[in-house]
């Protein structure tokens, strides 16, 4: 699932390629991943490429283009003489939504069916953007934000930072390796994290998505960049998916493996601190 760092480049690729240009044409190859009228879409031109959270928003001349890739959802990128010149029937296999630009073309291809392109009026996009809790890549997130925002919940320190309404972007292999590198264990109380770690896990956070943004991304699933290479993340865990494999701080113990709200947690029990 592709979380803020790989929603970060996405952006950024598509970005350099698609503003100012107008959309001439949409294929909705599968309904439910298109929600809205496409005819409304047809002849707006890319005013803004952005991303809301772990969502990427392209807005338009009067409306925009909201996309949740969720499990499994791309965005792949041709060149138009590219795209009419080869065969891509392997990468259009799984192409959901085919957006047709003056000079491009962009694929949403979407394996599992979960993601969707949404289209919102202003208003929509106001409400949308009101729902999203601070951005961990935007300098509001600090420690004082961090400091009150945990203060007041009970929740444990796994599910704060996965939860969207406080930070808006975070997933599963960002929070597991910003609690390893804090050595703060997933099950912490959130309002019990002294203040000297709620300064490494803010330095935590950063020093990871930094990190995540240097390499691309994380490809351990479907995520590809819109030119179809992959990121290199994956290959820099400190904990994630190192089940069973010794801790590389301590060198002793084992990487534990819990589910934490159905979603894998992986930690070290000797470096980890449980603050109860
Ligand atoms: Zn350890």
């Amino acid at each position: 699932m592709p979380e803020i760092v790989e929603a970060e480049v996405i952006v950024n690729y598509l970005k350099k390629r698609l503003l100012g240009q107008k959309i001439i044409k949409i294929n909705t190859l599968n309904k439910t991943s298109f929600i809205g009228n496409p005819k409304k879409v047809i002849n707006n031109k890319i005013n803004k490429i952005e991303r809301l959270g772990k969502k990427i928003l392209f807005q338009l001349d009067n409306l925009s283009l909201l996309f949740h890739l969720k499990m499994t959802g791309q965005l792949i990128y041709f060149d138009k003489k590219v795209f009419n010149s080869k065969n891509f029937k392997k990468d259009l296999k799984y192409a959901r939504v085919i957006f047709f630009f003056e000079k491009d073309v962009l694929l949403f291809n979407d394996i599992r069916k979960f993601g969707f392109v949404l289209v919102l009026k202003d208003s929509d996009l106001l409400k949308e953007k009101q729902k999203l809790g601070i951005d961990p890549l935007s300098e509001e997130f600090n420690f004082s934000f961090l400091k009150h925002s945990l203060s007041k919940s009970k929740k444990n320190i796994k599910n704060f930072l996965m939860d969207q309404k406080y930070i808006s972007g975070l997933g599963n292999i960002y929070v597991n390796e910003s609690l390893f590198l804090s050595k703060i264990h997933p099950q912490s109380l959130s309002y019990k994290i002294p203040e000297r770690k709620i300064k490494d896990l803010l330095f935590a956070i950063k020093k990871v998505l930094k990190e995540g943004l240097k390499r691309e991304g994380s490809s351990i699933n479907s995520y590809v960049k819109p030119d179809l290479t992959k990121g290199e993340y994956q290959n820099n865990f400190l904990v994630y998916k190192r089940e069973g494999k010794r801790c590389l701080f301590c060198k002793k113990s084992m990487i534990l493996r819990i589910k934490i709200s159905q979603r894998s947690s992986f930690y070290c029990p000797q470096c980890q601190k449980k603050f109860l």
